[in-house]
């Protein structure tokens, strides 16, 4: 009896022992996987609070801007796809966000070619305006008949020295965050939208719909965030430069 009741004691010790080594197995593999994962941006806080941004995807309605090659997705497709990721992340840092449009429109009906494309352009920076916004910000995509060419490209309008760092910050932040193959820098340029406000204002050509393997990810939601991480990022470390930290 006696040796009976060692044996289950000894049973029972050895199952426990198993067990703690399964429990810690568990909890190696869990660390493991922990250091392992991608750690992730803060989910919430307030880093852009106060801060009003006038969101602009660009093109809409009969206006469809670029052409990807391989798929025939139009640019204002992906642009309010990528406006509205962007809205998310900014949104989740604080910050107000106006969008210039939320569907698949033109913001003129009247005019035809240039004319109504103009008028296009002016509403946007009116609804900015009227949104009381701080900065303004039009997203796009960009082609070109090299298929070679990618990489985000952050334009500036040419001789605005706001313009000029907020593309810096946001240029940085895209290769930052996305990792291009090709590493562009900030460019001045010469844009209806960015030579007609008062706002510190950037053109974001998100990628190139030219480039084969840059149109597969710009097709992908899950690079759309990415996109919005590194804007929002650009726009924190803009909001940082300028109050001097
Ligand atoms: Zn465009």
């Amino acid at each position: 009896m006696k040796q009976f009741t060692a044996k289950l004691v000894t049973n029972h010790l050895q199952r426990l022992r198993i067990s703690l080594l399964i429990v810690l197995c568990f909890m190696a593999v869990g660390l493991w996987m922990d250091g392992r994962l991608p750690q992730s941006a803060p989910v919430s806080s307030d880093s852009l609070a106060g801060l009003t941004v006038a969101l602009d995807p660009g093109h809409g309605g009969y206006d469809g801007g670029a052409r990807a090659r391989d798929s025939g997705v139009w640019e204002k497709e992906l642009n309010l796809q990528i406006a509205k990721a962007v809205n998310a992340a900014l949104a989740e840092r604080g910050a107000a966000v106006t969008l210039t449009r939320t569907g698949d429109e033109s913001l003129s009906a009247e005019g035809s070619g240039k004319t109504r494309k103009r008028a296009d352009l002016q509403k946007r920076l009116d609804i900015a305006e009227n949104a009381g916004a701080d900065v303004f910000l039009s997203i796009h995509l960009n082609e070109y008949r090299d298929r070679a060419e990618s990489g985000p490209q952050v334009y500036y309008q040419r001789g605005a020295d706001a313009g000029r760092l907020l593309a810096g910050c946001l240029q940085e932040a895209l290769i930052e965050v996305l990792q291009p193959a090709k590493k562009r820098a900030a460019n001045a340029g010469d844009y209806y939208v960015l030579r007609s406000t008062r706002l510190p204002a950037a053109l974001v050509e998100c990628g190139f719909l030219s480039n084969a393997a840059e149109e597969k990810s710009l097709l992908d939601p899950a690079y759309h965030r990415r996109i919005a991480q590194a804007v929002a990022d650009g726009l924190e470390k803009w909001l940082q430069l300028q109050k001097g930290l």
